[in-house]
């Protein structure tokens, strides 16, 4: 072991005495007891949906000569939102696992930054539907050292976060802007914020501020995980500033030295 934790027991002994006992934890039990409540968040994760798709399939069972056409819709369509959640989780999760394998940034190339925040805009408005106003600022032209598909990861988590706790009639804000040694990609809204006590633990894995509210919205729990993984493969920080019923802004900066132009 390379580190380790001394754990303290405080033991009941009698009216006013109490026994300590203290015990050292590995670093290998650490990871162990890691290990184990991250299968039991999967298994949690994975059994909400999978309890869904099931009630409505018997309910498809036990009434197929009775109900409607419309009503088989309506519970198959639910099924089916329910499945596309479990696979985005398992998605996510192998995302995770990539990256986490601590292999260094594939195929690393000039990155088109303009032509992938107007990818972003694109899928973040048809999130929003129309119920938000978007906009984007970024320079004409903007490349920048890393690897396409990890950096549209992190535009896309955190533009899509921000219409997902924005109520209808919010604004967001999408931009590209260099800040001396450093270039920052940051997105603004005008959403439901988030508490101090809950910014410093928001890229844990399944961390969540509203439980309910991201299980409304289809999130997976694993999007800001998989944000400051990649982030820390290009060099790059998570900034993340926010007050309850005001907005959140998040910025992901990343060494000046990794534009390409
Ligand atoms: P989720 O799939 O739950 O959105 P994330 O890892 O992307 O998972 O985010 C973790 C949590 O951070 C969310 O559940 C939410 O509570 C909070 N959060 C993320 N982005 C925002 C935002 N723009 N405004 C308010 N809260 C946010």
């Amino acid at each position: 072991p390379t580190s380790r934790t001394l754990m303290v027991h405080v033991v009941p002994f009698s009216e006013d005495m109490r026994l300590l006992l203290s015990e050292d934890i590995t670093q290998g039990q650490r990871l162990e007891a890691m290990r184990r409540d991250f299968v039991a968040n999967v298994s949690h994760e994975m059994r909400t949906p999978l309890t869904v798709v099931m009630g409505f399939l018997e309910t498809l069972i036990d009434g197929l000569d009775d109900l409607e056409k419309d009503d088989v819709h309506h519970y198959l369509g639910l099924a089916f939102e329910q499945a596309g959640r479990m696979q985005r989780l398992i998605q996510d999760l192998l995302t995770l696992s990539a990256l986490e394998s601590g292999a260094p940034v594939a195929h690393e190339e000039p990155v088109d930054i303009v032509a992938l925040l107007e990818e972003v805009y694109q899928e973040a408005s048809v999130v929003s539907a129309g119920r938000h106003t978007l906009d984007l600022e970024c320079p004409p032209k903007a490349h920048l050292l890393g690897n396409a598909k990890e950096l549209y990861s992190v535009f896309a988590n955190l533009a899509i976060n921000a219409v997902r706790y924005t109520p209808a009639g919010g604004h967001i804000r999408i931009s590209w802007r260099q800040r001396g040694a450093v270039v920052d990609y940051s997105v603004e809204d005008d959403g439901i914020g988030i508490a101090p006590e809950h910014i410093p633990r928001l890229t844990e894995r399944f961390y969540r501020v509203d439980r309910g509210r991201s299980r409304e919205t289809g999130g997976t729990g694993l999007g800001l995980a998989i944000v400051k993984h990649v982030l820390s493969r290009h060099q790059g920080d998570l900034l993340i500033d926010s007050e309850p019923g005001r907005g959140s802004r998040f910025t992901a900066s990343f060494p000046a030295r990794r534009l390409v132009d």
